[in-house]
């Protein structure tokens, strides 16, 4: 799985999604473009509006839409978030969580629950928590932290963690892979116009060796390596992430 030494929900947290959710989901975009060190909410929202330097073409508006985002935000100062550190993203992460039983909602139930924790160690994690900033599912693609905050997802205090975006591919069970695959891509090539991150700096989880861990570079996302390294499968996602982010030129 993607999120190593974790624990996962609860049984007990095995409930319905709370309707909260969609109530707090808004569909706002994707992250501030640069700036916005402590009003992270404010700046999100006044990006939607302006742009904030992103040209609103109307392949991209559509694209938004299709990505059907919703912003559920792990509170400020708690569990993932309880530290807030500050990041220019220069990098897009793509995992996938090798959970079998949770879609996007209950990844992000468990994020704000605080029940991905992960030991805090020397080399390893480095606040105790896992959190990354999108789950996408067949359905929805759901932001759990802003773009310009550092998330726990590749490789402890590495360059992967400190500069790149994580997104996390759900695959539980009945749901509709290249569904997901096509959303995720299409996520991936809003954030890489929104900051100005190159193809090549789309990277899966394996490109970032984790000090200490055997082996460093992990199968991540296993079904978009070929034997467990990128070759052929990531470079077809690779190609479809360009080609949306043509489209919205
Ligand atoms: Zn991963």
């Amino acid at each position: 799985m993607c999120y190593d030494g974790s624990v996962f929900l609860p049984r007990k947290l095995a409930i319905a999604l709370p309707i909260a959710i969609a109530v707090a989901a808004a569909c706002t975009p994707i992250g501030p473009p640069g700036g916005g060190r402590d009003r992270y909410h404010r700046t999100e929202v006044r990006s939607t509006s302006s742009g904030g330097g992103v040209a609103p073409a109307v392949g991209m508006t559509k694209m938004k839409r299709e990505v059907n985002l919703r912003v559920d935000m792990v509170p400020k100062g708690t569990h993932g978030r309880k530290v807030i550190r500050p990041m220019r993203p220069r990098y897009i992460t793509i995992h996938s969580t090798q959970n079998y039983s949770a879609d996007a909602s209950r990844h992000s139930l468990a994020l704000k629950r605080g029940a991905l924790r992960s030991p805090k160690t020397r080399y390893g994690n480095r606040i105790g928590y896992l959190i990354w900033h999108f789950t996408v599912d067949d359905k929805v693609a759901i932001q759990h932290m802003p773009t310009n905050e550092q998330g726990e997802h590749a490789d402890f205090h590495g360059p992967g963690n400190r500069l790149s975006i994580g997104i996390e591919m759900c695959e539980q069970r009945g749901s509709n892979r290249s569904v997901t695959i096509d959303r995720t891509a299409k996520l991936t090539a809003l954030l890489m116009k929104q900051h100005g991150i190159p193809i090549q700096n789309v990277v899966p989880h394996y490109h970032w060796p984790r000090r200490g861990k055997t082996p460093p570079n992990k199968n991540c996302p296993h079904f978009l390596l070929d034997n467990g390294r990128p070759g052929a499968k990531w470079r077809w996602f690779q190609g479809k992430v360009n080609a949306y982010y043509r489209q919205i030129q």
